[in-house]
């Protein structure tokens, strides 16, 4: 309103700043894309690294038609080395200034259409909230991870005043964290901010949970997020200001045609492929940006995909799939690619299970899809999405792992075949993608939500 009287030619500015990773930076730029499609500006700012591989991952047609302003600041960090050792640390010390240059770059440039509302991540607003504020921008919370997630981060102080939780985030009194019987607890060991067994490692990442707690309940008004109530309503009613929108799509689905993201180039070729495999027959194999595999875990992986004796189609990126004639072996029915257009993968109706590690864009992905999952969960947030997946929704099933450590080919072939002959898990994913298609229809639950915050966006 005060916007409105200002200027007549006001028109509102959203600038999205994602945290630097994969499955991050995708679900930030899908919901930007819904929000340019209402005729709303958005500049979306990436770290420098993130953006130069967005855009080489971009087609161009995709560049001419991007209907969202891509832009970029330094994180601080010359290669992925460093990063892996201090990014955290590295953004805290130095988003504060590159945001503010920015802002008063972009500002300067468009004075009818100064950034007004800054959506930022929930891990970074606790480095953004005075850089908003400064710049008379609403600051406005995007978590794309789960609602349970931001649930269980928003109790943290209580958590820790109850004695269910030390400073370091470690479980103290009971084995396991239950915040709602509607809802799977947490073991020790699946906490979110699990990300190893250095501790110096979970340190970092509790503080950087215990930072975003503080600045959600102290700074946001609105907290949007890639679910949707229906799937989790009981941690959905936990959370003041909860806005859930999801799922969100990628752009063969949403009206513009521009990329969604994606920081490495997608082999489209598997989409014929998979237009010549039977209905229901596709084993997808994919484990994400950030999973690591041993090779000896590779390999049980390829000998029971070999055993298995259906199709299968497999993301990864290691040179494996050359090795001990593998790929001779398994060539009629095996497509192997380095990065895969994953919603139009599991859309696709060949595909029959999706091996994941469960991240949460692959969950919300694999779930609006109506596809079973054979859960292979990694770190941070993933075992909690994996007992989603298997207890409460039931719609996939979880792999046993042996006394060396490993997820075994017999195991896998095992589950693999038990997930194929299984109607309920089946009948329960095509019930999930119902719902799914439903809060995003009209009169949906995260449509209405989506038009009340676009509504606030205008005004
Ligand atoms: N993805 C993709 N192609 C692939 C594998 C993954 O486009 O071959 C996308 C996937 O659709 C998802 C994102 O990468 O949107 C990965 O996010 P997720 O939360 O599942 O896992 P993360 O990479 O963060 O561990």
């Amino acid at each position: 309103m005060e916007h409105q009287l200002a200027s007549q030619e006001w028109r509102p500015h959203v600038l999205a700043v994602p945290f630097p990773a994969q499955g991050h930076v995708m679900p930030l730029m899908k919901l930007c894309r819904k929000i340019a499609d209402q005729g709303i500006k958005v500049t979306f700012v990436n770290a420098e690294h993130i953006h130069a591989k967005v855009l080489a991952a971009m087609s161009d047609e995709d560049k001419n038609q991007h209907c969202i302003e891509l832009t970029s600041i330094p994180d601080g960090l010359q290669t992925e080395e460093d990063r892996k050792k201090g990014l955290i640390e590295s953004l805290r010390r130095t988003i504060p200034r590159n945001l503010t240059r920015l802002i008063e770059k972009i500002n300067c440039e468009n004075s009818d259409e100064k950034i007004s509302c800054v959506i930022a991540d929930t891990t970074l607003i606790g480095w953004i909230h005075d850089v908003s504020q400064k710049m008379e921008a609403e600051l406005v919370a995007f978590q794309p991870g789960a609602a349970a997630d931001i649930a269980l981060i928003l109790q943290i102080p209580k958590l820790i005043q109850d004695g269910n939780l030390d400073t370091n985030g470690f479980v103290m009194k009971n084995d396991f964290i239950n915040l709602s019987n509607e809802m799977p607890p947490w073991r020790r060991n699946e906490l979110p901010w699990i990300v190893s067994s250095d501790l110096k490692d979970q340190k970092i990442v509790f503080e950087c949970c215990q930072i975003a707690q503080q600045a959600v309940h102290q700074y946001t008004k609105w907290l949007l997020c890639n679910t949707f109530y229906e799937l989790e309503s009981s941690a959905c009613n936990l959370i003041p200001n909860f806005c859930p929108v999801g799922p969100l799509f990628c752009s063969k689905i949403s009206k513009s045609p521009a990329s969604s993201g994606s920081i490495l180039a997608e082999d489209t070729t598997c989409l014929s492929w998979l237009d010549k495999q039977k209905i229901g027959s596709v084993i997808y194999v994919s484990f994400g940006s950030l999973a690591i595999l041993s090779q000896d875990q590779l390999n049980e992986i390829a000998l029971a995909l070999e055993l298995s004796d259906r199709p299968f189609l497999w993301v990864v990126r290691s040179n494996l799939a050359n090795k001990n004639g593998f790929l001779a072996r398994v060539a009629e029915r095996a497509k192997i690619v380095e990065w895969a257009p994953q919603e139009q993968v599991l859309s696709h109706s060949s595909i029959g299970c999706f091996v994941s590690h469960c991240g949460w864009n692959s969950t919300m992905e694999g779930l609006s899809m109506g596809v079973p999952f054979l859960c292979w969960p990694y770190f941070l947030d993933q075992f909690h999405n994996q007992n989603y997946i298997c207890d409460m929704w039931k719609i996939g099933l979880r792999l046993n792992i042996d006394e060396n450590g490993l997820r075994s080919s017999h195991e896998i072939k095992r589950k693999i075949e038990m997930l194929f002959a299984d109607n309920s898990i089946k009948a329960n994913a095509l019930k999930l993608k119902d719902m799914a298609r439903k809060s995003v229809s009209e009169s949906g639950s995260s449509l209405q939500n989506f038009e009340t915050f676009i509504d606030h966006l205008k005004k």
